[in-house]
C-alpha cells in the first residue's frame, strides 16, 4: 500500500514538473508574443509619427510661404500709403493755387469792372469827349484803340486767369483721381492681406493638431517601450526558472550510460535488438546532438542534422499505429507520434510543411515513408528530432533513443 502511494506521488511529482516546464515554456513565448506585436505597433506608431511630422513639416512651409506673401503686401500697402500722403500734398497744393487764381480773377474782373463802369459812368460823352478832345483824326483813332486796347488788355488777362484756373482745376482733379486708384488698389490689397492672414491661422491650428498627434503617437512610443522592458525582465525570469527546472529534471533522471545497440549501423535496413530500424537513409544517421545539449542541457531526443538533409524521407522505425500527426507551432513544428507493438513511442519532429503522409489513428510498416526532414517549428536548420518513450505523454519517460537504435 504505502509503495503504491510512493509511486502515485512519483508519479504527481513528475506531472507537477512536467506542466511546471510547459506553463514556463508557454509563459516565455507568450511574452515573446507579446514583445513582437508591441514591437510591430511601434514601427507603425513610428511610421506614423514619420508621416505626421512629415505633414508638420509641410505645413509649416506653407506658413511660411503665407508670411512672405504677407509681408510682401504689407510692404506694397506702405508705399501705396505714401504715395497717398504725397499726391494729399500735391492736392492740397493745387487747391491753394486754384484758390489764388480764383482770387486773383475775381480781382482783375473787379478791376476791369470798376473801369468799365467808370468808362460808362463818365458816359457817352466823356468816352465821347475822350475821343473828341482828340487833337486830330489820327489821335482820335489811337486815343480810340487805347480806350479798347485797354478793355482787350483786361479780357487777356481774364482769359489768362481763367485758363490758369482750369488748367489747375484739371491736375487737382488727376491727383485725386490717382489718390482714388491707389486708395483702392490698398484696400484690395488689405483684403488680400486679410485673407492671408486668415489662411495662416489655419495652417498655424493645422500645425497645433499636428504637433498634438506627434506628441499623442509619441506617448504610444514610450509605453510599448516601458511594457518592452518590463517583458523582457519577465522572459529573463522565466528563462531562468526553465533552467532551474532543467537542472532539477537533469540530476533526477541520470544517464544510465552504455550502449546496448547492436548491428553496425551502416544502413537503414538493419535492425537494432529492439526491433528499430534508422528513421533517416544511410548517408543521414549521424546524430548531430544527444540526449544532452552541449550546455548540459536535458535534450530527451537525438537530432540528425547531417548536411543535405532537408528534404529526406523520415522512416517508420518500426511498425505500430500513428497517435499524434499534427503541426505545432513554435515548437515541434510539423510532428508524428507512433505506438509501437512493443509498448515503445517514437516521436519525429520539425518535418516539412506538407510532407506529412500519415494521420492519427493510421497503422503504419516498418521503414514507411511518413514525413521528410525539415526545420518547421522552433528550429535553427533542417534536422529530424527522435525521441524515445515509454509512455505517449508529452515529456515523460523520455529515454535515450541511442539505445534502441541498430
Ligand atoms: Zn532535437
Amino acid at each position: 500500500m504505502k509503495k503504491v502511494v510512493l509511486k502515485i506521488l512519483g508519479i504527481l511529482m513528475v506531472v507537477i514538473m512536467v506542466l511546471q516546464t510547459m506553463s514556463i515554456a508557454a509563459t516565455q513565448s507568450e511574452l515573446k508574443n507579446q514583445k513582437n506585436e508591441n514591437e510591430k505597433k511601434m514601427n507603425e506608431a513610428q511610421s506614423q509619427l514619420d508621416d505626421v511630422k512629415e505633414e508638420k513639416a509641410g505645413v509649416q512651409e506653407e506658413i511660411n510661404d503665407l508670411d512672405s506673401q504677407i509681408v510682401d503686401y504689407q510692404s506694397q500697402i506702405n508705399e501705396l500709403d505714401g504715395k497717398i500722403t504725397d499726391l494729399n500734398t500735391q492736392i492740397e497744393e493745387a487747391q491753394k493755387k486754384l484758390e489764388e487764381a480764383q482770387k486773383q480773377y475775381d480781382e482783375n474782373q473787379k478791376l476791369a469792372e470798376e473801369r468799365l463802369v467808370i468808362m460808362q459812368e463818365s458816359g457817352d460823352t466823356s468816352y465821347l469827349d475822350f475821343i473828341l478832345s482828340s487833337d486830330s483824326v489820327t489821335d482820335m483813332i489811337s486815343s480810340y484803340y487805347l480806350a479798347s486796347e485797354l478793355a482787350e488788355a483786361d479780357t487777356e488777362l481774364l482769359d489768362g486767369l481763367e485758363k490758369e484756373k482750369q488748367e489747375v482745376e484739371t491736375a487737382k482733379q488727376e491727383l485725386e483721381s490717382s489718390k482714388q486708384e491707389l486708395a483702392n488698389s490698398k484696400e484690395s490689397k488689405q483684403s488680400v492681406t486679410a485673407q492671408l492672414e486668415v489662411a495662416k491661422k489655419e495652417k498655424n491650428n493645422q500645425v497645433a493638431q499636428l504637433s498634438e498627434d506627434e506628441k499623442k503617437i509619441q506617448e504610444q512610443i514610450d509605453e510599448l517601450t516601458e511594457a518592452n522592458k518590463s517583458i523582457d525582465v519577465k522572459i529573463q525570469q522565466a528563462i531562468a526558472a526553465a533552467n532551474a527546472q532543467a537542472n532539477k529534471n537533469n540530476s533526477s533522471s541520470k544517464p544510465s550510460g552504455g550502449s546496448s545497440s547492436s548491428g553496425t549501423s551502416t544502413g537503414g535496413g538493419s535492425v537494432s535488438s529492439s526491433g528499430f530500424i534508422y528513421p533517416v537513409p544511410s548517408g543521414y544517421q549521424r546524430i548531430t546532438t544527444g540526449l544532452y545539449y552541449s550546455s548540459g542541457a536535458y535534450h530527451g531526443a537525438v537530432d540528425f542534422g547531417s548536411g543535405g538533409i532537408n528534404g529526406q524521407p523520415i522512416y517508420a522505425v518500426a511498425s505500430g499505429t500513428v497517435i499524434i500527426s499534427e503541426r505545432l507551432n513554435g515548437s515541434y513544428g510539423n510532428y508524428i507520434i507512433i505506438m509501437h507493438d512493443n509498448g515503445l513511442f517514437t516521436l519525429y519532429a520539425h518535418g516539412q510543411d506538407g510532407s506529412r503522409t500519415v494521420s492519427a489513428g493510421d497503422r503504419v510498416s516498418q521503414g514507411q515513408q511518413i514525413m521528410r526532414v525539415g526545420s518547421t517549428g522552433n528550429s535553427t536548420g533542417p534536422h529530424l528530432h527522435f525521441e524515445v518513450r515509454t509512455s505517449p505523454g508529452k515529456y515523460n519517460n523520455r529515454v535515450d533513443p541511442r539505445k534502441y537504435l541498430p
